[in-house]
This record gives structure tokens, C-alpha cells and sequence, in this order.
């Protein structure tokens, strides 16, 4: 009852607020158990990403209870004369307006109390969880049964949904490939209202379409994620390269093992004239042991490469890691004396950026325009890449963020999912993570680091750098058939498909709405 006055509150308000661009009655009759809202403050919230580069704001908000109160909303958008497009949005980490919608509705899947409590098969591996779920909730619950999911991002306050639309990764995925490769089966909202659950056997192409499918053919309600047992501990390694090649090969060789004999865990980072080591990512090396980047003799233009991997164990086998440690490390060829090394329990090392948000939350850092760019590089053309961005275009400035470089195994990906990748068996993620900032410093403007991003593309077009942007962002459809390459077609057909009238994720700006 109480939802029911709620709701007709909530229409009222969208009457006198927007006038009659959205059919109000189709609205009323929806029958929602959750909460359609037009409050400022929900409103202001779903207007917002994380990339604070754009600015869209809804009609209204709906926080669903179930996945039927999604089905609803999006049926009544398809079967409706005049037709509005419906956007979810999870934790809204996105960065160019991805989940939001203007005149339409946002369905925030993420958020206090939304969808039910993930549900552990421990005995079958595997985990069931609200597609607004976060990746650090469903941590917390699978590891009541020592469980864990095995591939990961970075950072764990983004939803299960907004990372299987893109792929997920971090130095996990070229062993376990990206998250979307770790999940058994998912619930979907089509962009016609209906409730599909779907897998490698059940209903093949919404689930390959889904996953990677930036939201274009369905609202992702449940997946089901594949769990390893949890391991204790975590040996966290650090060691620095003034070479270049040195450091690809030693990533792309640790990459190639097969076995139990390798790291769990591979990335690294470059290090572009900073003095000191004093990014958001290297509080690592500070304050215990800080590091001059002249004591280490760089004269490599003031560029160093970091790679950073990790052993994960249990207690009871502790006595083995520093053997296994040590005998990983002595094939590398980093700049001797250059190893760091930390030991943490496995959830604070997922865990791992929270803490430096919460670092730069309270120096007012977090909340600041992120013009972030992502890129996927051919092994083949790495080193083009780097002679000519971080060298070149990059070469002695400073970078406003970290920058991670680290090669992945795309026989870990699977070809029948959405997302693009270069067409060779190896290659790195290279994710410029900048901050613009305001303080009267050019090269830490937002106009600046754009500018150098397009720059960056500009380059790699030029010199025929065959990179696929990761979390992709375009603005025409030629653009996006463009970058799609061979799997346009389908990505086209399954739109016609799954979602004819274009109605969801179109902040995404592949398809206009037809109505
Ligand atoms: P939103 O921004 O809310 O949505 C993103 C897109 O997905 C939108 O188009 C939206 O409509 C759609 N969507 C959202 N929920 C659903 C759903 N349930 N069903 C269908 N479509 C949906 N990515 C990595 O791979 N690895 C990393 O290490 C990593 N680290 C990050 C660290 C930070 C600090 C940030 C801000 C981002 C990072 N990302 C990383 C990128 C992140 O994975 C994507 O931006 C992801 O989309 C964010 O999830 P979200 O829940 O915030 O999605």
C-alpha cells in the first residue's frame, strides 16, 4: 500500500515536473513492488558518473525489488506508443555518461537493500548474485564459505553487471581470463520486457551477446560466477626496469606458464618522471621505504617500468612461498636491488584501491573530472607504443594518475562475447587513470589531458597501432562499426533481436531510439 502511494506520489511529480513526454498511466499501471522516483536527489545521483564529464538527467529513477519490477518498466517502455528509453545503472563508475539517459528512466541496480542477498552453492562452486550486487559484497559473502570468485578488477565497488557488460579484468585474466569468462549463467531483462535466463546451453546468443555487450540487449538481473577456494594470504611483489624491453618480455614470459608454478596475479605500471614514487598506486613503496627514481640510476628519460605480481597461499603451505617466490624471480631481469615486498591477508589485497580512494576522498581528490583512457595494444606494436607515447607524447610531463600496463592471453577470451580485442594471441591493457584538477596548472586540466588523449589516439592512428579502446567511448555509429570490426554485424543483429526499439543503455551512443 504504502509503495503503492509512493509511486502514485511519484507520478504526480513527473506530471508537473516533465509535463507528458513519458506516458504517465503506462507508469502507474506498472505494479512495481520498488520505488519509482523522481526525487532531486536521486535524480542528481542517476545524472552522474564517476568521470564527472557529462551530465544527463533522468525522467525518473526506478530502485527495483526484483527483477520483475525491471521486466515491468522495460515492457512498458516497448509496448508504449510513445516509447522511453530505460538505462541501468550500477554503481555509475562509468566515465562518459554510459548508465545515464536523458529522458528516460535509470534503473539503479546497485544500492542499500536492492535484489536479493547473493546465494553460495559451495558445494557446486559457484555463487548466484543481483546483477547491482558489488564485487566487494559478493567477496564478503562468498568468503563466509572460504570461497572466492577467481577473476577480478582492481577496484571492488563496481557492480557485476557494468563489469560483465565491459569484460573485467586486472591481473588475474591471463590465467583465469576476464570475469566474463568466469560467469555460468545470467537472468536478463531484453529490451522487450522479458525475463530470459540464459547460458552456453540455454538461449547461447543473449548470454555471448550479453556479456562484453555494454548493455545493449538486456538488463542483467542474476549471474552466476564461478568460486575457487579462498586463498589466506597474499606475497605482494614489487621490482622496477629502466628497459622497456626487458620488462614486456619478463610480463609476457610470466604470462606463458603453465601450471602451479607462477604467479597468480601480473601487472605493472610506468613510472613517468616522478621524482619520487608518489602516485595513488604506490603508497607501497612509502613511507618505509621510499625510492628515488636517480638513486636507481634511471637515465631513461626519466621513464621506468614497475611490474607488479603476486603469490597467493594458505598458512599451512607458508613455509613454501618464499621458495617458489624466489625461484619465479630469479628468470626475471629487473634492476637488481630493486624488490619490494609486502604480505597481506587476500581481501586487503582485492581490496587494495578502496583504501587509496578513501586517501584521496579525504583530500578532496576523488570527486574531480577522470578524462581516463583504455586501451588494448597488439603485442607486436608495444614497443611502437611505448617509444611513442610514454617517451614521446608523455616524456617528462606529468601523467595526473596512474598508468598500468600489462599483457593478457586472449586465448582466455571467449570469441563469442561482444567485446573487442586485437587480433593477436598476446596483448597489454594500457589504462591511463588521470585527475584533472583545477589548481591553475595547465597540465593537470581537464582541456589538457583531453587533448593529450586524443593525441594518444591520433598517434596510434597514424602510425597504424592496431588499439582497441576497453570501456569503449564513441559518438557516431560509424565509430562503433569501426571499432566493432568483424563483430558488427552480429552486434547489429542481436540489437534487432534482443532489443528492436533501442531502448536500453543508449547513454552508450550506438543506437538511437526508434521512437
Ligand atoms: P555503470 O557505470 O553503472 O554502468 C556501465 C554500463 O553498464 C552502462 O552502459 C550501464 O547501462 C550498463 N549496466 C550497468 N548495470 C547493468 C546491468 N545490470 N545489466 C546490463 N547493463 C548494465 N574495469 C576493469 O575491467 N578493471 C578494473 O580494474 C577497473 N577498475 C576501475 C576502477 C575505478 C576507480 C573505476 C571508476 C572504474 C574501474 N573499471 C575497471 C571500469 C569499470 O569496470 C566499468 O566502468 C564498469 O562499467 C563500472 O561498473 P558500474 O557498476 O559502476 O557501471
Amino acid at each position: 500500500m504504502a509503495t503503492k502511494l509512493l509511486l502514485t506520489f511519484a507520478i504526480c511529480r513527473l506530471i508537473v515536473t516533465v509535463g507528458l513526454t513519458l506516458e504517465p498511466t503506462e507508469l502507474l499501471h506498472l505494479g512495481v513492488d520498488g520505488q519509482l522516483s523522481v526525487h532531486p536527489s536521486d535524480l542528481e545521483s542517476a545524472s552522474r558518473d564517476f568521470g564527472l564529464l557529462t551530465r544527463a538527467e533522468p525522467l525518473a529513477v526506478l530502485h527495483p525489488s526484483s527483477a520483475l519490477d525491471v521486466a515491468r518498466l522495460v515492457k512498458a517502455a516497448y509496448g508504449s506508443d510513445h516509447g522511453f528509453t530505460v538505462s541501468a545503472r550500477g554503481h555509475g563508475h562509468s566515465i562518459n555518461g554510459q548508465a545515464q539517459t536523458p529522458d528516460g528512466v535509470v534503473v539503479q541496480m546497485s544500492g542499500n537493500g536492492v535484489g536479493p542477498r547473493p546465494r553460495v552453492q559451495a558445494g557446486d562452486m559457484y555463487v548466484d548474485v543481483w546483477g547491482g550486487e558489488l564485487w566487494i559484497d559478493v567477496l564478503r559473502s562468498t568468503l563466509e564459505y572460504g570461497l572466492a570468485p577467481k577473476s577480478w578488477t582492481d577496484y571492488l565497488y563496481l557492480s557485476v553487471g557494468g563489469t560483465l557488460s565491459n569484460a573485467g579484468i586486472s591481473g588475474q585474466a591471463f590465467n583465469h581470463g576476464p570475469q566474463i569468462s568466469n560467469v555460468h549463467e545470467l537472468d536478463v531483462v531484453t529490451g522487450k520486457g522479458e525475463l530470459m535466463t540464459c547460458s552456453e546451453e540455454q538461449n547461447s546468443e543473449l548470454f555471448h551477446a550479453v556479456l562484453g555487450g555494454l548493455g545493449q540487449f538486456g538488463i542483467i538481473t542474476r549471474a552466476r560466477i564461478s568460486l575457487e577456494p579462498a586463498p589466506q594470504r597474499v606475497r605482494w611483489i614489487r621490482v622496477l626496469y629502466s628497459n622497456f624491453s626487458a620488462f614486456t618480455r619478463d610480463q609476457e614470459h610470466l604470462i606463458s606458464l603453465n601450471g602451479s608454478q607462477k604467479f597468480d596475479y601480473v601487472e605493472g605500471f610506468v613510472i613517468v618522471d616522478e621524482g619520487l614514487i608518489n602516485n595513488w598506486r604506490s603508497s607501497f613503496f612509502s613511507p618505509g621505504n621510499p625510492v628515488k627514481i636517480s638513486s636507481l640510476g634511471s637515465n631513461n628519460g626519466g621513464v621506468l617500468y614497475c611490474l607488479e605480481v603476486t603469490k597467493n597461499y594458505h598458512e599451512s603451505t607458508a613455509a613454501s612461498v618464499d621458495q617458489e617466490v624466489e625461484a619465479l624471480l630469479k628468470k626475471l631481469n629487473f634492476i637488481p636491488n630493486s624488490v619490494f615486498t609486502t604480505d597481506l591477508p587476500y581481501v586487503d589485497f582485492l581490496d587494495r584501491v578502496h583504501k587509496s580512494e578513501l586517501k584521496l576522498r579525504s583530500k578532496g581528490l576523488w570527486e574531480v573530472p577522470h578524462p581516463w583512457l583504455n586501451l588494448f595494444v597488439p603485442k607486436s606494436q608495444i614497443d611502437d607504443f611505448n617509444r611513442g607515447v610514454f617517451k614521446g607524447i608523455l616524456g617528462n610531463k606529468k601523467t595526473s594518475g596512474p598508468i598500468l600496463i600489462y599483457p593478457m592471453n586472449k586465448n582466455k577470451w571467449d570469441q563469442r562475447s561482444s567485446v573487442v580485442t586485437p587480433d593477436e594471441q598476446v596483448f597489454y591493457l594500457v589504462a591511463f587513470l588521470r585527475s584533472a584538477l583545477d589548481n591553475g596548472e595547465e597540465s593537470q586540466s581537464l582541456e589538457y589531458l583531453s587533448n593529450q588523449n586524443r593525441q594518444i589516439l591520433r598517434f596510434c592512428d597514424d602510425d597504424g597501432i592496431k588499439v582497441k579502446q576497453y570501456l569503449p567511448h564513441y559518438t557516431t555509429q560509424e565509430e562503433w562499426r569501426d571499432h566493432l570490426g568483424s563483430k558488427w554485424d552480429r552486434f547489429h543483429q542481436m540489437k534487432k533481436k534482443f532489443d528492436p526499439r533501442h531502448i536500453l543503455a543508449s547513454g552508450q551512443q550506438i543506437f538511437t531510439p526508434t521512437f
